[in-house]
């Protein structure tokens, strides 16, 4: 698990080497963001770590628009790393849960789904559904600042199933719809 001191030093350091490692939530914006944020980090008594960015949103935490948690590097610690966890997470970012089922993964895993699901709380403070969540949400983010393309091929794309649902979760998580977020190229190129 994570050792909140260690973060605390890479996130006061904005060291990029802990990118996708951690993430910081901020108590006091409701805020999480990644390690180099380019905002003036908030003072230490008001964050708290969380392993990954499903963690940080079931804890109410919406991500910055600043740094832009989607675009995190994948987690240096899982990436290589031949555990369940790892291999869980690659068919999760594949799609794996967009269609099929929590005991149809662990099960292309060799394990069982309740032992799966242990595996992420321990390790990623999260729910296999909730990481798939935060990965699909992910996934139209970047394709709504990357593309133009409609906002409907954008949560097919993203693995939603439908428009209303992409439009909902979207919503819950960053606190704006999809179209609120769809700005003019030129500003979006600001870095804003
Ligand atoms: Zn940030």
């Amino acid at each position: 698990m994570l050792d909140p001191v260690e973060c605390e030093r890479a996130r006061v350091g904005r060291d990029a080497r802990y990118d996708g490692r951690f993430f910081t939530g901020v108590r006091t914006t409701g805020i999480y963001c990644r390690p180099v944020c380019p905002v003036r980090p908030a003072l230490g008594r008001n964050v708290e770590f969380f392993p990954c960015a499903a963690a940080a949103e079931n804890a109410g935490y919406r991500p910055c628009l600043r740094c832009r948690p989607e675009t995190a590097p994948f987690s240096a610690a899982w990436n290589g790393s031949r555990t369940t966890v790892a291999r869980a997470l690659r068919l999760i970012e594949d799609g794996a849960l967009d269609e099929g089922t929590v005991p149809a993964l662990a099960a292309r895993l060799g394990i069982g789904a309740r032992h799966l699901s242990r595996l992420f709380l321990k390790h990623l403070a999260a729910r296999p559904t909730q990481v798939a969540k935060t990965v699909r949400v992910q996934r139209a983010k970047r394709l709504i600042d990357g593309t133009d393309l409609p906002l409907a091929d954008i949560a097919f794309r993203a693995g939603f199933r439908s428009l209303r649902r992409f439009n909902a979760v979207f919503a819950e998580t960053y606190g704006r719809t999809p179209s609120d977020m769809r700005r003019p190229l030129s500003r979006r190129q600001s870095g804003d």
